[in-house]
């Protein structure tokens, strides 16, 4: 068993550093043993496969994760943990820690840099206050990474994954299952964390596509301006409206038109968000924008 999840230990580290936990960056460090041999098991993390992590935090999962892999490069904004870091990862030579905004850092240069010839993936225990903007960010800038295994809010964690066309769906449903297949793995409770969070978690990983699940008519329309996602979003805006009204609201456009688009997609006007899948969202993207 790590030492970094001994309690004492940990606590011991951080009060000789100085180190007070911050709300404000999601700091809630995993105390429980067996949360991140699990992790880095699922994540995928070998020896021919890099892992990117975001917010290590004291460095427990790193510690895991740089015992399977042959080498973890981990971003964390918090310079405070810096010198922690450099004490509770002093005996691997595989880390890499770099103290940046994983909101700004440029994770194309980092993986062509830290990892030319080798398969990646992302493991990451979130901050909350980040899950859904770091999550799109990741799978917008369509990293080659093989998968993304998070621990996240339960409740998000089942937004997450839910299928689009399902009453749990949202507008990240879509996003997601767009780039990707989305997977449960487990979950965690508030007092796997020190300081322990109000709400259960749950660790999820989402399996990158080679391809997207749906037939794009433009693909500059749908990716490059990111229409889809925009439509996505203004459906699911006013979720207890019907998708002529959450549209014609989120849009800015006159109810005819989309009225009409609708029609022309094939989906009855008094259709709500959450009954639409993802082919029908792109049927309605291409009607709006695309004349088709
Ligand atoms: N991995 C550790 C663990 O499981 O115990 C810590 C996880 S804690 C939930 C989230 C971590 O992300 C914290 O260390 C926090 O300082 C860091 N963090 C918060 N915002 C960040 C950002 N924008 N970029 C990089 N790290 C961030």
């Amino acid at each position: 068993m790590s030492k970094l999840t001994d309690i004492n230990y940990i606590k011991g580290v951080l009060s000789r550093h100085g180190f007070t936990f911050s709300k404000a960056l999601g700091q809630n460090f995993l105390v429980n043993p067996t949360v991140c041999p699990k992790m880095s098991e699922m994540c995928g993390a070998d020896e021919n496969t890099g892992v990117i992590e975001i917010g290590p935090g004291a460095g427990v999962l790193t510690n895991e994760l740089a015992q399977r892999s042959y080498k973890v490069v981990a971003v964390e904004l918090d310079k405070r943990l810096l010198p922690v870091l450099a004490e509770t990862l002093s005996e691997h030579r595989n880390v890499t820690v770099i103290n940046d905004d994983a909101m700004k850092l440029d994770f194309h240069k980092l993986i062509r840099e830290e990892f030319p010839d080798s398969e990646v993936v992302i493991c990451a225990n979130l901050p909350y206050y980040i899950t859904s903007p770091i999550l799109m960010r990741l799978l917008e800038e369509r990293l080659p990474v093989k998968a993304i295994t998070v621990m996240v809010q339960k409740e998000a964690a089942d937004r997450i994954c839910a299928l689009p066309g399902t009453r749990a769906s949202g507008a990240i449903s879509a996003a997601v299952h767009y780039y990707c297949e989305p997977e449960m793995l487990f979950r965690v409770s508030p007092g796997s964390f020190i300081p322990a969070p109000k709400v259960e978690s749950a660790v999820i990983r989402l399996n990158i596509l080679k391809e997207p699940p749906i037939t794009a008519a433009d693909e500059k329309l749908f990716f490059k301006e990111k229409l889809f996602f925009k439509v996505v979003r203004a459906s699911f805006l006013q979720r207890r409206k019907t998708l002529s009204n959450s549209l014609s609201a989120g849009l800015s456009k006159p109810k005819a038109e989309i009225n009409e688009a609708l029609a022309k997609a094939g989906i009855p006007a008094n259709a709500r968000a959450e009954e639409m899948t993802m082919q029908q969202f792109a049927d309605i993207t291409a009607a709006l924008y695309c004349g088709i």
